[in-house]
């Protein structure tokens, strides 16, 4: 059975193409050619009469018609479906595919052409004298003239090989002068010396020759090269020739029949003859390499086209860039201002910070001296004392000596007293001086009660009668204050020397005073509370200024000392009657340390 198959395929084939002729020529449509052609040129009904004839015997059943355009023509011709069939150079056939879908269905074999593939080419002519001009690259700055812009071998063909070797025929040129059809002109130009020169189809300037129209001798072909098996010289390289092409609307029957046909075309019937459909890529590769039919919008990629196409846009680009970059330099400008504000802020702060701290610690040490100054009469009765007892004792051995009664023992006696004597002279110099030393704050956290007691120590050894002085420590909780432990006994002293000033002409029972440890709301309170003479509310509203003071030796800064160290300590300082009698109350409050609970 398999031998039948080939057979009966080629049968259902015949069967299909006889339906499909039958259908088109029951239905009596005539077939269009339309064949583009160059104004000037030959009838074009001569170049492609045998053409016609042959499609005519062949598909008896057709009744074919040969239409000539211009490329307008064509292209209004293909756009309102009055052609099915299309024969156009290579060039138009390229533009129009991508415009309006053409598809080649045979490609022409020309009797000149080497291959439908290696057909068409151009040469570039000078007259044979000009020496200057050899190749392509002379043409820089010269005048050339060719058939029209738009013409396949009369310029494009060449236009492209210039732009390899370097030259752009638009831009690197004097002039390219169209001179039209027929393609003679362009030779005319060249030998009048019009132009330096031009540009035509290959194996034009041969067929002239031979019909006895031109000497060949008075022209030379510029970067001339052969092609094995073409009889002209030419410039450029070859590119496929004309195809015939269907358009989008013929009838696919049709148009494989009428392919079938041009196929078996003889080639005796005028030269012409066709072959199976070229590649058409280097002509699509020229157009885009031009920039031009479907490839035009290449140049608007050009700096200058895209800047002609998308000018608002860049504009409206830019526009949002200069916004931008204004705004990120005045962000800037204004972080630097800000900073430089800020840094100076910071400088004038720590400046000030340093001052007040300087002048504090003056403040204080100006304080302690001042307390000095007002115990130093005691200071000197108790320092007087035990240098009296060393007298004493050195005079008493003196004396023994001189009547010879002095024993070893008597001597042993004598100088351990001295010694003892000595000693608490210098313990009492020793507390003074360090007392005295100005010294730089430091913060931690501290224990009020261990403070209150070296005060009390303090007090009792500067002093030759110090009152009684309580401490007592109702503080429940953990807190504890973070503070310069020097300053704040500074403050407990001077609250104590007042307090003791308060009582010292009044009955005993009124010297003692009390320091009280407490903790309330998170602060740690310190009440000094006397029992003296008190103040009345007037005086109180003046305590804290600096130099009031009822005291004839007084300076009246201790307690500004004192408020001004205590709120350095983020503490408060208050003055208020004593409310379980006479005196005063003074109460330091300081703010827990955080780390205390
Ligand atoms: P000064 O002790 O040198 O006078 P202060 O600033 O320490 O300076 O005290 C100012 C005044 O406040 C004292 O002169 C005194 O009149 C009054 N004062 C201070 N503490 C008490 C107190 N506990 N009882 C009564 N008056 C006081």
């Amino acid at each position: 059975m398999s031998f039948l198959r080939p057979f009966l395929r080629k049968l259902l084939w015949c069967l299909a193409c006889a339906t499909a002729l039958t259908a088109t020529a029951a239905s009596g449509r005539e077939v269009v050619i339309g064949v583009f052609v160059y104004q000037g040129e030959r009838a074009a009904t001569e170049d492609w009469s045998p053409v016609l004839d042959h499609l005519s015997a062949s598909l008896p059943a057709h009744r074919f018609r040969l239409e000539q355009y211009d490329v307008a023509g064509l292209r209004s011709a293909i756009a309102e479906r009055r052609v099915d069939l299309v024969i156009t150079n290579p060039g138009y056939y390229v533009a129009m595919e991508a415009e309006f879908g053409i598809s080649r269905i045979a490609t022409l074999v020309s009797p000149l052409a080497i291959s439908t593939r290696q057909a068409l080419g151009s040469a570039i002519i000078v007259k044979t004298e000009r020496q200057d001009l050899r190749d392509l690259a002379d043409l820089s700055g010269k005048r050339i003239a060719a058939v029209a812009p738009e013409a396949f071998g009369g310029y494009l063909v060449a236009a492209r090989e210039m732009r390899r070797q370097g030259i752009d025929p638009e831009s690197d040129t004097r002039e390219i002068r169209f001179v039209g059809l027929p393609m003679t002109n362009v030779i005319d130009a060249v030998l009048s010396g019009e132009v330096d020169a031009g540009i035509v189809r290959a194996c034009f300037a041969e067929q002239l020759a031979q019909q006895g129209l031109l000497r060949i001798e008075a022209l030379r072909i510029l970067s001339q090269r052969r092609e094995e098996g073409l009889p002209c010289a030419l410039s450029t390289p070859l590119y496929p020739d004309w195809p015939i092409a269907v358009t989008r609307h013929t009838d696919p029957v049709l148009a494989k029949t009428v392919a079938r046909a041009l196929l078996s075309m003889p080639e005796e019937k005028g030269g012409l003859s066709w072959s199976v459909p070229a590649d058409y890529q280097p002509v699509h590769d020229l157009y885009r390499e031009l920039r031009i039919g479907p490839y035009a919008y290449l140049r608007d990629i050009t700096p200058g086209g895209l800047l002609r196409r998308f000018w608002p846009w860049l504009l409206g680009a830019l526009a949002l860039l200069g916004a931008w970059v204004i705004h990120v330099v005045r962000v800037e400008h204004l972080v630097q201002r800000r900073t430089a504000e800020l840094r100076d802020s910071l400088r004038a702060r720590e400046a000030a910070e340093t001052r007040m701290r300087e002048s504090q610690e003056q403040m204080e040490h100006l304080s302690r001296l001042s307390i000095l100054g007002e115990i130093s009469g005691s200071l000197a009765h108790e320092i007087n004392q035990p240098l009296t007892t060393i007298g004493n004792y050195a005079r008493t051995v003196l004396r023994r000596q001189g009547s010879g009664n002095l024993s070893p023992e008597a001597v042993t006696e004598a100088c351990t007293e001295i010694v003892n004597e000595a000693e608490r002279a210098g313990g009492i110099v020793q507390r003074i001086r360090h007392f005295v030393r100005k010294r730089e704050t430091a913060r931690a956290p501290v224990d009020i009660t261990a403070i209150a007691a070296e005060a009390r120590r303090l007090i009792s050894g500067l002093m030759a009668q110090a009152p009684e002085i309580a401490i007592e420590n109702r503080s429940a909780g953990p807190c504890q204050a973070l503070a310069d432990s020097s300053q704040i006994q500074q403050v407990l002293l001077n609250l104590i020397k007042n307090a003791i000033d308060a009582g010292r002409d009044l009955p005993a029972a009124r010297q003692g005073i009390l320091i009280l440890i407490e903790t309330v709301d998170n602060r740690l309170l310190i009440h000094v509370v006397d029992r003296g003479v008190g103040l009345g509310a007037e005086q109180r509203g003046h305590l804290f200024e600096p130099f009031f003071t009822t005291k004839q030796e007084g300076l009246g800064l201790g307690l500004p000392i004192c408020k001004t160290i205590v709120e350095a300590h983020g503490g408060r300082l208050r003055a208020e009657p004593n409310a379980d009698g006479p005196g005063m109350r003074f109460t330091v409050s300081l703010p827990c340390h955080e780390h205390s609970a």
